[in-house]
């Protein structure tokens, strides 16, 4: 049974790397019906946001990475907030002296300066010196002691990794005020919590020999590690929150639907196989594998996250978009009888963003003050004659249409026919109606359309603004 946690410290908003790794740990779990648990490390006190917490909660729950096990959910594992377990740690850093794998630290906090390794002192002291400390409470650290020699281990997107203990030193297991660092709390958790495969960042590669030595000292086994690759930003650099790169909270801020976020982070660090980009999450557990990881940096792309974010909002069921883009078409669109439902059908599959309707649509409003040359058009075969006969030709016609009967469906078929009896291409009798309508090089919607979106009385004026402006040239 593959079981595998999300370890967040709460120590600010959520930040993509992180996200990215809920996510793989998530999809890792339920592409073979396992189980994803959610565990709080927040033993350094230092480091610890109040509201960061919350921010977890609400970014797994809008982004449906849904634990089965976790704060506020329970399990058979629990506490799952480590701050919560403090007891549990103690026992088994006892054990690690026991077995002469750790042994107790008096030295201050403050190393002597231009010291990178802790120089060991304490490994030497004898029983009696230990005694006598801790019978006078001086304060302590539990260290563990690392042995000479070399580690190898195999990472599932890395490969096999070796490194010299030299470049390793005593780390601290337990700190002065009891609480565990986190490189014991991790290991002593993910044992106790039986967890499988440990998905983290490649920054844990050069610790994970720290890791396996406890495992080894305690007889357990190694999980599965699956490290996840770099991530860079637009300027090749690490992305980091620090350096101001986007968190989840501000991508929504942005615009971008949580979905759409998902589907992209799924591709920092994995690929499809068969080369598809948009994923929904459910399908995304179907096609995910560890051995599509790869290992080399991915880079974040915000133009692409755009795109991706479009994808998303076209494949929208149609009334949930309206919903989403209603208060944006409200401040858009003030003119009375324009259906809105009938806007947001239009927008929807043209946009990236919503904040990118009013734009798109500020021609219902009010018709810009078009540069006639945009009746002239190679592509559509106009000219500014052919314009000028397509509108005459065809206001007559508009004005003998009732306007119960004004419709999309009977507006493009007289204009079609119009256009025939003209001898005139499809494109040489609509754009150049289009035009008129819109004001603008392109428009959310094709000519009849928009005259069936403005009304009768609305399209014929802007008609005939067209020819006068046709007119004067
Ligand atoms: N609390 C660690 C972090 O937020 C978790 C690392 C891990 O997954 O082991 O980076």
């Amino acid at each position: 049974m593959v079981r595998t946690r999300f370890a967040p410290s709460p120590t600010g908003n959520m930040h993509i790397g992180n996200l990215r790794t809920a996510l793989f740990e998530y999809l890792i779990a339920k592409n073979s019906n396992g189980t994803f648990v959610l565990r709080i490390e927040d033993t350094d006190q230092n480091r610890y946001v109040e509201s960061a917490m919350d921010i977890i909660f609400d970014t797994l729950r809008i982004t449906g990475l849904n634990y089965d096990e976790g704060p506020g959910v329970g399990g058979n594992y629990g506490p799952y907030i480590q701050s919560e377990r403090k007891d549990h740690y103690m026992p088994y850093a006892k054990e690690l002296i026991e077995k002469g794998k750790a042994y107790y630290c008096f030295c201050s906090k403050d190393m002597p300066e231009g010291q990178q390794k802790y120089n060991r002192h304490c490994a030497n002291l004898n029983q009696n010196e230990i005694d006598s400390k801790l019978a006078t409470s001086e304060p302590f650290v539990i260290r563990q002691l690392i042995p000479e020699g070399k580690t190898t281990f195999c990472d599932e997107v890395f490969g096999s990794i070796t490194i010299d203990h030299e470049e390793i030193e005593d780390q601290i297991l337990i700190k002065s005020d009891g609480m565990p660092t986190y490189n014991f709390a991790n290991v002593i958790d993910d044992h106790t919590m039986a967890i499988t495969h440990v998905v983290r960042g490649s920054e844990y590669l050069t610790s994970t020999p720290k890791y396996n030595l406890l495992y080894e000292s305690f007889g357990w086994d190694v999980p599965v590690y699956v490290h996840l690759p770099l991530m860079l930003n637009e300027q090749g650099e690490k992305l980091s929150k620090r350096r101001g790169d986007a968190s989840f909270q501000e991508l929504l801020d942005q615009g971008h639907l949580p979905e759409a976020v998902i589907n992209y982070i799924a591709f920092l660090g994995w690929s499809s196989p068969d080369n598809r980009e948009y994923f929904t999450l459910a399908e995304l557990v179907e096609a995910f594998a560890i051995k599509n990881i790869s290992k080399s940096p991915s880079l974040f792309d915000s133009k692409k996250l755009a795109w991706m974010n479009g994808e998303h909002i076209k494949r929208l069921p149609e009334d949930v978009f309206y919903d989403m883009a209603l208060p944006v078409l409200q401040s858009a669109v003030h003119t009375p009888g324009i259906n809105l439902k009938d806007v947001s059908k239009m927008v929807q599959s043209r946009i990236l963003f919503v904040k990118d309707i009013p734009e798109l649509v500020d021609f219902i409003d009010k018709l810009p003050n078009y540069d006639v040359d945009l009746f002239i058009n190679k592509k559509m075969k106009t000219d500014a004659a052919i314009a000028l006969q397509s509108l005459e030709s065809i206001i007559p016609i508009f004005n003998d249409i009732s306007i119960e009967n004004w419709n999309n469906r009977t507006l493009y078929e007289v204009a079609i026919e119009c256009g025939k009896s003209l001898s005139l291409k499809n494109s040489q009798m609509l754009w150049p109606i289009r035009t008129a309508l819109s004001g603008k090089p392109s428009s959310p919607c094709g000519a009849s359309e928009l005259c069936a979106l403005l009304g009768k009385e609305e399209t014929l004026k802007r008609m005939d603004i067209g020819i006068n402006k046709l007119k004067a040239l």
